[in-house]
């Protein structure tokens, strides 16, 4: 018992250092966001996911970014339950037909200032569904979108670095 109090003391933290924002991110955001309503929120963002129809691989990796390693909360992000409480949407996934509608309602239900960060390649334009029955297209096809995060899936630190990219994207 000893020993392990020694240890919890003396050993470095696990948690991952902070991923330097983006620069891709940063440029995107720099033509897309609007200065003054990103002033408005300060250094904090509540974000509620939705998955628009992924093949849930990029949901996979949203989820770890709640763990210890990368502790998404240090930064002041954090996720909410409800569009209500949200300033930012994260869109997983092609937009499928099915999906359509509930993507366009919480979009609707979530208060301005806001903004959408599609993640992920299928987000972008329905990766490798593209062209099935069932899907409408990327994200941006239904909604307008701020940030694109690219990858199949992207790893939690790309994740990070685009959202703290909104963080720091010039007030
Ligand atoms: S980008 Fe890749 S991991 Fe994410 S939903 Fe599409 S196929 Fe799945």
């Amino acid at each position: 018992m000893r020993r392990t109090l020694f240890e919890s003391l003396t050993r470095r933290p696990l948690t991952e250092p902070p991923p330097a924002p983006d620069e891709a991110a940063l440029q995107e955001l720099a033509q897309s966001v609007n200065r003054a309503a990103r002033a408005k929120l300060g250094r904090s963002l509540s974000i509620r996911a939705v998955d628009a129809g992924s093949c849930n691989g990029c949901e996979l990796e949203i989820h770890a970014l709640s763990n210890a390693f990368y502790d998404l909360e240090r930064f002041g992000l954090h996720f909410v339950a409800s569009p209500r409480h949200a300033d930012v949407l994260l869109v997983t996934g092609p937009v499928t037909k099915n999906m359509r509608e509930a993507l366009e309602r919480t979009y609707n239900a979530t208060p301005d200032p806001k903004w959408v960060v599609a993640v992920g390649r299928c987000a972008a334009d329905g990766g490798v569904f593209s062209g099935s029955y069932a899907v409408v297209g990327g994200v941006k096809d239904v909604i307008p979108v701020d940030l694109h995060i690219p990858g199949c899936p992207p790893a939690p630190t790309d994740l990070l670095k685009g959202l703290i990219a909104l963080l720091s994207s010039p007030h």
